[in-house]
């Protein structure tokens, strides 16, 4: 094993050990979380080694690094998460690469990836990225669209061709009420799920729980957690 495959392979050791742990805290089966790898600014060589060490699922956040590093991989079955705050300029180029798009937070956006999407004869998944720290009709400044805007982008993504609404996604807020509080946060958006599937039964994945707070995302109820540092290693600068 090269140094680097053996850091990785400890690393997601350590990982898969803490979500096996959260899973048996919370009385959950280990099958109802979904390990997603954020690979943003880490090489292609990386993700390779990744999927040999069994990750099935990557996720970036800028179409500048992700795409070449989607090409490089293409011979690799995994499935692609975009978790960035897209510009609907860069919508056509995710679109030929991504599975699943997490960050989708606006009806420009729902447009602009529907069209994309059936003139490139794929159907992309959509997550409903919700900012808990918005106000009232507002988007978030990491993106996402605050609680009361939720069920208005689910219907326009039902009724986008080319779209399918796999769920909710959320970063715990740094500000507002649920700054430094992740579980408060979780099961907020724990209930906002609940409200979104009474209405969209297939709409049932919950993205949340990042390196930091993976534990709490588990516990609160989250069937996929986004884990870049603890695997890949601290980033050399914000990505
Ligand atoms: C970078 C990133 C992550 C992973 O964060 P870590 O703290 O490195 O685990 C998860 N979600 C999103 C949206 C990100 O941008």
């Amino acid at each position: 094993m090269t140094d680097r495959k053996a850091q990785l392979a400890a690393n997601l050791a350590q990982v898969e050990e803490r979500i096996a742990s959260a899973c048996a805290a919370a009385g959950r089966k280990r099958e109802e979380v979904t390990l997603i790898v954020v690979t943003k600014t880490y090489p292609a060589s990386d993700v390779r080694i990744l999927r040999q060490l069994g990750v099935r699922h990557v996720a970036e956040n800028r179409d500048q690094d992700a795409a070449p590093k989607a090409t490089a991989c293409a011979d690799l079955s995994l499935t692609w998460h975009f978790v960035g705050q897209l510009q609907t300029n860069k919508v056509r180029s995710v679109t030929s690469y991504a599975d699943v798009v997490q960050s989708v937070d606006r009806a420009k956006l729902v447009t602009a990836l529907s069209a994309a999407a059936v003139r490139g004869e794929r159907e992309l998944g959509c997550l409903i990225q919700v900012a808990l720290d918005a106000e009232s009709g507002e988007r978030g400044e990491r993106g996402g669209v605050a609680p009361d805007g939720v069920e208005e982008l689910a219907a326009a993504i039902d009724s986008a061709p080319g779209l399918r609404l796999d769920g909710l996604m959320t970063v715990a807020p740094l500000a507002g009420e649920y700054a430094g509080r992740q579980r408060a946060a979780f099961d907020r958006l724990m209930e906002i799920s609940s409200r979104l599937r009474a209405g969209h039964p297939a709409a049932n994945m919950v993205s949340a729980g990042m390196s930091g707070d993976l534990e709490d995302a588990v516990a609160a109820g989250a069937t996929h957690v986004r884990v870049g540092t603890a695997v890949l290693g601290v980033r050399p600068r914000l990505g």
